[in-house]
């Protein structure tokens, strides 16, 4: 596939990203190891009542067929240390929304040492952030949260999250990892927040953390 982009986590975040990207022309490869819930539906927005049951990349890889003509991989896995780099070698962005902390990490880490961009999201409740990382220019992923904490996070599992919150957040990932793919850095390392509550939006650039991996 020519100049793909990995999206890891097709949940609330990977769906509408996808959504952008796919009828843009950007090929696809979807990596996730969940099927799809009920509960998900009103949310994820590939997938349909008919795909409770099924994993969550086989349903987005047929939602996009049918919708935009567009093929897509589906890689049915979680993205762990193992296959990482193979999954990812080669991508011109990665757009990484899902909700678990070490996978963030781990797909920091691996933009790092391949050189590509990033695009994270996260939400939670009534709030969201998206942080796009070009890899040796801007602030990372660690250069904001360090490390994995040793307590548990609250996350979207427990915590639920204000549907119409991620197809806001997922979009903007897209945006963001359109531009990066297009070598436009005016985004990097800017950390958006979004409050669905009060229906504000704050964007902060992010100086590189010194004693960061990613700081020379
Ligand atoms: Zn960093």
């Amino acid at each position: 596939m020519e100049r793909w982009a990995a999206v890891v986590g097709v949940g609330g975040l990977g769906c509408p990203a996808a959504e952008v990207l796919a009828p843009a022309g950007v090929p696809l490869r979807l990596i996730d190891d969940d099927v799809v819930e009920r509960s998900n539906l009103h949310r994820q927005t590939l997938f349909a009542e008919g795909d409770v049951g099924v994993a969550k990349v086989e349903a987005a890889r047929r939602a996009l067929r049918s919708r935009f003509g567009v093929a897509a991989e589906a890689v049915r896995t979680h993205l762990v240390p193992e296959n990482a780099v193979d999954l990812l070698a080669g991508a011109s962005v990665i757009v990484e929304g899902t909700d678990t902390l070490a996978v963030k990490f781990l797909a920091s880490d691996v933009a790092r040492t391949l050189g590509i961009p990033v695009v994270h999201g996260a939400c939670v409740g009534w709030h969201g952030t998206v942080l796009p990382v070009l890899p040796g220019r801007s602030a990372c992923y660690r250069c904001v949260f360090e490390d994995l904490p040793d307590d548990e996070m609250t996350n979207c599992a427990i915590a639920g999250v204000y549907g119409p919150l991620t197809s806001v957040l997922g979009a903007l990932m897209a945006a963001d990892a359109l531009r990066l793919r297009e070598g436009d850095d005016a985004t990097a390392g800017h950390l958006a927040r979004y409050d669905g509550w009060s229906q504000s939006f704050r964007s902060t650039a992010l100086a590189r953390r010194r004693g960061c991996p990613c700081t020379p």
